[in-house]
């Protein structure tokens, strides 16, 4: 049976303390027992509905965790105070000194700086292919890899990861399927298609607003256990708890996400067509000519479009500088990093997100000084902005 994200999410009813709609906040950090003999036993083992410290968990982080697991269909989820807090945190629990990592070269710049600069100092080794190469994601797999990197829709190409593909060398492997999904809530579902963990930066489409920085790791029951041991476990030890009043404006913003996912791209899926018929050189998975369309087409859920993310080739470096300038005083939108918002970002990866990347790398896999990257906002009438983009481009070339 296809799988409604957006069902899974809303299937569920909310009955707080007083009959109220939305869960209350939990605003305390420490929760009471009625007997030490109680507070010992928590201490042990994991006892439903009863919360020790809001550091390992408290009932509204619960409740958005909940909702996360039914978008992504997992089984079990946990939030984190960042994007960055769920990767570190994902791969630092499973990865030991001396383990492996195979990853994506195209990987957000933060994750790639992560994983080449600071997870070397742990003694753990990240070895960057070309993840459309199954064979060389194969070959770069030795007994000492302990996981597969990858994003659904890459930053800041979009190239469409083959999950199914992936999972099948994971499974032969023995070894887990790591999926970031921040560019393709609702999109792409990786866990259905063979994904082991799927992580987010909830900072960008799941909340929508771009007012906090959160993320969050969607994975079995067992893999939630061990990240919130007390005594061993990632999140609970290094501590990138998600503040309470946070969760609560998060969940809320979640449930619109389906209405917002269609509208940007509705949105991002306009533009990209008027990009190409301008013969601008544009990225976006929703077009016919795009190389990884098709198989987009059979990963994707249906109803929610090819997402809201797309890039174009400015030619250079000033001439995208000059573009954004001109946009964001046309109003297109801002000339900021991050995602998801309401209103149309643009910026240059290759300076910015993707900076971290050495030029040399970038150029390898694609990533031209031109490159502009928007995420396309939920424009009521995105054929008003398209006029000003055209009138833009005019007037730099
Ligand atoms: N993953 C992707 C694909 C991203 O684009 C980002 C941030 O831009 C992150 C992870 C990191 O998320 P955060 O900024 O919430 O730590």
């Amino acid at each position: 049976m296809k799988f409604d994200p957006s069902t899974s999410i809303h299937d569920y009813l909310v009955f707080g303390e007083f009959g109220d709609v939305n869960p209350s906040i939990t605003d305390s950090s420490t929760f009471t027992f009625m007997s030490p003999k109680r507070m010992e036993e928590i201490f042990d083992h994991e006892i439903e509905g009863c919360f020790l410290y809001s550091r390992h968990w408290n009932p509204i982080n619960k409740f958005l965790a909940n909702a996360l697991a039914r978008l992504e269909d997992t089984e079990c989820a946990q939030v984190t105070a960042s994007g960055m807090g769920a990767i570190s945190c994902t791969v630092l629990d499973i990865c030991k000194s001396g383990d492996e990592i195979v990853s994506s070269r195209t990987v957000y710049g933060g994750t790639y700086a992560l994983f080449k600069n600071f997870l070397p100092k742990l003694g753990i080794t990240v070895r960057f292919v070309d993840l459309k190469d199954l064979e060389a994601v194969r070959s770069a797999i030795t007994p000492k890899t302990r996981l597969i990197y990858g994003e659904s829709i890459s930053n800041p190409l979009l190239e469409v990861t083959d999950i199914p593909g992936l999972s099948e060398i994971a499974k032969e492997k023995g070894i887990l399927l790591v999926i970031d999904n921040t560019f393709s809530p609702m999109v792409i579902s990786p866990k259905r298609l063979g994904a082991d963990i799927v992580i987010h930066s909830m900072t960008k489409f799941i909340n929508g607003t771009s007012d906090c920085v959160a993320g969050c790791i969607c994975a079995t029951h067992d893999f939630i256990n061990t990240l919130t041991d007390i005594n061993s476990g990632a999140t609970m030890l290094l501590g990138p708890v998600l503040d309470s009043y946070r969760a609560a404006s998060i969940l809320k913003n979640l449930h619109s996400l389906h209405i917002r996912v269609k509208k940007h791209s509705e949105n991002a899926m306009f533009l990209a067509e008027e990009f190409e018929k301008l013969g601008v050189k544009v990225f976006y998975p929703g077009l016919r000519s795009n190389p990884d369309h098709e198989l987009l087409n059979k990963l994707m859920n249906d109803g929610f479009g090819y997402g809201g993310m797309l890039a174009i080739d400015a030619g250079d470096y000033e001439s995208a500088g000059k573009l954004m300038t001109r946009m964001q005083e046309e109003k297109v939108g801002y000339l900021a990093v991050s995602l998801g918002y309401f209103k149309t970002l643009f910026s240059s990866p290759g300076h910015s997100t993707s900076s971290e990347i050495p030029e040399e790398e970038q150029k390898k896999m694609g990533l031209s000084a031109g490159l502009v990257r928007f995420s396309i906002g939920l424009d009521n009438d995105i054929t008003i902005a398209f006029e000003r983009i055209k009138k833009c481009m005019k007037e730099i070339n």
